[in-house]
């Protein structure tokens, strides 16, 4: 399959979101995204582009969604899998929720140069594939980890604390949960406020899926 050209910011979201929507399941969907090159920035310096890990069932018990790949993820390919990626990977067992069972996605599928937050056409470009992803995997639950994935899901105005404290937000008929990215956990230290709370969070969404008595 061709890969994508970089036309004009507007004209490659459009793009990159008439492709996505096109792909019929997850494999084609990966292999296209791993050509695409609408953000000619991020397409130059990274080495993977990092599509996500999703389980082998295909439809994950719950999809995480942090904001972009770090630069682990950039050399080998998947995603959470550096620091931030060691503490969810801890914080989720002690949940009582397996990895392997959990989509893990990030919003912007490249890592952006010095790790600086993506750009809103990155962001537009990119969210073709999250969408199509999400349509795909079709999660009961999601987790919005970070303000960038929060925002994008629930619009630019999101202030982090308040929509954690909201519960669960109604998402195209799914649940949709926001707490802290594991790097502001890792960030305040292990005796923080943001390492706690992830930590309850994942409890209750382990709790609301099946996998835990009480959060
Ligand atoms: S960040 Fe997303 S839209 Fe931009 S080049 Fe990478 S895969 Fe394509």
């Amino acid at each position: 399959m061709a890969a994508l050209r970089p036309p004009r910011p507007d004209a490659a979201a459009d793009e990159v979101a008439r492709i996505a929507a096109a792909a019929p399941d997850w494999a084609t969907l990966a292999a296209v995204a791993r050509s695409c090159v609408a953000c000619p920035e991020l397409a130059a310096a990274r080495r993977h582009v990092v599509v996500g890990d999703v389980p082998v069932s295909g439809r994950p018990l719950v999809a995480f969604v942090g904001e972009a790949p770090g630069a682990t993820e950039d050399e080998t390919g998947r995603p959470f899998v550096g620091k931030s990626g060691a503490l969810l990977d801890q914080l989720l067992a002690e949940a009582g929720l397996d990895r392997a069972e959990c989509a893990v996605l990030n919003v912007v599928k490249c890592r952006p140069p010095g790790n600086r937050t993506p750009k809103a056409p990155e962001v537009a470009r990119c969210s073709g594939w999250l969408n199509r992803q999400i349509e795909l995997l079709d999660p009961p639950a999601i987790v919005a980890l970070g303000l960038s994935a929060a925002k994008w899901f629930l619009g630019p105005r999101t202030v982090l604390a308040r929509a954690r404290e909201h519960g669960a937000h109604p998402w195209n008929g799914r649940g949709l949960y926001v707490t802290y990215h594991p790097s502001a956990a890792i960030r305040f230290g292990p005796n923080g406020a943001p390492r706690a709370a992830l930590a309850a969070d994942l409890r209750q969404v382990a709790y609301l899926v099946g996998k835990r008595d009480r959060p």
